[in-house]
């Protein structure tokens, strides 16, 4: 196969939901559907449960999980398949925003009886912001659900998306029937008694009463509610589902194995092969002979003491290849790789090339930050990796004095891995350790002390946001900074960050301080 043709059977992508919409059961579906796995229950839930005893050993027993199923490989029907995972608690939100920069497009699932919850919200946020290709799958269809109609109008406002279904279905609950495929013309109805798939039956015309046969009073209902949706949403464009300006939309029970091939099958067919990646110098195209990739992602070895880590590479161009002399832009210097691993299913393998939109894992011992850049020899610094405002706050100080060179190594690292963000105050140098969620410290304290033998202390601190400021007006700018003194603080990069501690002080800054712009994300370069 030439390298083009490896390109363009490549599809990349995550799946979204908010947790128990059901992602972790169709991801072992779709394997399944693979070949990739041979039994259900062999795809681990990647949840952090919390222990109500704060069991920080079962957070790292869970985090062992996440690892082996950070990235699915499988290949169907001519394609290979990657899926990146995405962390479903709130508290890990960075690690899925920076995850959903490496996907191609997204599968976004949602509960029938739920409708649009709030971190699939939040999730969407990210996708628009980057204009991601999204599918929706309306799932546990086997359940008593919501009107569908009403799933469409939520979906088109609280995702802000024009949906566009592609199959439908027939009734939900114990009077679910099945789902007729919209765009093959098909048929597929629904056993509860059988987990096997059924042969779709093919309806040309929906007219015929061979559709009553099968579906009984139903089949009117059906015709009334395809004639509808014919009428109220646009046909389905593959221009304007890459455009991330129509959802294409999918009914089904992934439990049941329900609906899922449809989506599979259809996913394949219009589901973007991999997307150009914008560097600062330029946008960098898959079929581009040089190799080049970032750093999206960085895990932590489970082994206390071996303090490696697996730095996660998106193949973004030409053809990653194993023992061969790459560029680490950010160091300046020529790496060599001898053991990339790729991972298929739920396990991982040393390979000797990848391909753009693969994900390659490098063994790495403190060479990667999040967001570095390897290529073939070219200065290149990918975009786009975002750091997010964190909203929880806590000053970290030394509890051992003899151990302080240990935590400050230990910090510096676990940020660099992106489990938070180190800020330091100008005025008086403390480190202020900024999460999305309140678990993030305890990972971080439990990890220091386990991994770096240092002990640190947690000083809460009442903040509302922290927010990058810059202006092109220097003089505003510094007037800020000097009148704000004790709230300025530099991130890990040496940017400016005002530290809000409320949201009326926020909106007061900003009005008296037009010409400065108060970024609440900021890219990782
Ligand atoms: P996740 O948190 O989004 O990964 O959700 P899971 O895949 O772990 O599913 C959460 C729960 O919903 C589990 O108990 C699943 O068995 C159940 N579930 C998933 N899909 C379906 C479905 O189609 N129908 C029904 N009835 N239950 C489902």
């Amino acid at each position: 196969m030439t390298r083009e043709e490896e390109i363009k059977r490549r599809r990349t992508f995550g799946i979204i939901s908010h947790p128990d919409a059901g992602k972790t059961t169709l991801t072992e579906k779709l394997l399944l559907f693979g070949g990739a796995i041979n039994v259900a229950g062999a795809v681990k839930s990647n949840k952090i449960k919390k222990t109500a005893t704060s069991d920080f050993m079962e957070i790292e027993r869970q985090r062992g999980i996440s690892v082996a199923t950070s990235v699915m490989g499988f290949e169907y029907e001519g394609y290979k398949i990657n899926i990146l995972d995405t962390p479903g608690h709130q508290d890990f939100a960075e690690d899925t925003f920076r995850t959903l920069t490496a996907c191609d497009s997204v599968i976004i699932v949602v509960d029938s009886a739920k409708g649009v919850e709030a971190q699939t919200r939040k999730l969407m946020q990210v996708c628009r912001m980057r204009k991601t290709p999204v599918i929706v799958l309306v799932n546990k269809l086997d359940r008593i659900g919501r009107d569908p109609f009403d799933l469409m109008d939520e979906i088109e406002k609280e995702l802000q998306i024009q949906v566009c279904p592609l199959t439908w279905p027939i009734n939900s609950g114990p009077d679910f029937k099945g789902v007729y495929n919209i765009y093959r013309k098909n048929l597929s109805l629904y056993r509860a008694d059988i987990q096997s798939i059924t042969e779709a039956i093919d309806f040309e015309d929906i007219n015929t009463p061979e559709l009553d046969e099968q579906i009984g009073s139903d089949a009117d209902t059906l015709r009334e509610h395809l004639e509808l949706v014919d009428g109220v949403y646009p046909p389905f464009n593959n221009e304007e589902y890459f455009d991330a300006e129509i959802a294409p939309v999918f009914f089904g029970s992934a439990l049941h194995n329900f609906g899922v091939k449809e989506l599979l099958d259809c996913f394949v067919e219009i589901a973007p092969s991999p997307l150009p990646t914008k560097a600062i110098e330029r946008v960098v195209k898959p079929m581009e002979e040089e190799f080049t990739g970032y750093i999206f992602k960085i895990h932590a070895n489970m082994d206390p003491n071996h303090r490696n880590r697996l730095a996660f590479v998106k193949v973004c161009s030409g053809k990653f290849e194993r023992n061969t002399n790459y560029y680490h832009v950010r160091m300046g210097k020529k790496m060599k790789f001898s053991s990339p691993t790729a991972f298929m299913a739920e396990k991982k393998s040393i390979i000797d090339e990848a391909y753009p939109g693969d994900i390659v894992g490098l063994p790495d011992n403190g060479n990667f930050k999040i967001g570095d850049t390897i290529t073939g020899g070219e200065e290149l610094h990918f975009k786009g990796l975002p750091s997010f405002s964190p909203e929880m706050f806590k000053y970290i100080d030394n509890a051992d004095p003899m151990k302080y060179k240990q935590l400050a190594k230990g910090i510096d690292q676990l940020m660099d891995e992106g489990v938070a963000q180190l800020f330091t105050l100008d005025f008086n140098g403390r480190k202020l350790i900024g999460t999305v969620g309140a678990l993030q410290f305890e990972v971080i304290e439990y990890r220091l002390l386990h991994e770096y033998g240092a002990s640190c202390r947690w000083t809460p601190m009442n903040m509302y946001k922290a927010c990058w400021i810059s202006s092109d007006d220097q003089e505003q700018l510094e007037n800020f900074k000097k009148h704000k003194y004790q709230y300025i603080a530099k991130d890990k990069h040496g940017n400016d960050v005002f530290l809000a501690e409320s949201q009326y002080l926020l909106q007061m800054a900003q009005s008296n301080y037009p010409k400065i712009t108060f970024n609440f994300t900021s890219e990782l370069v």
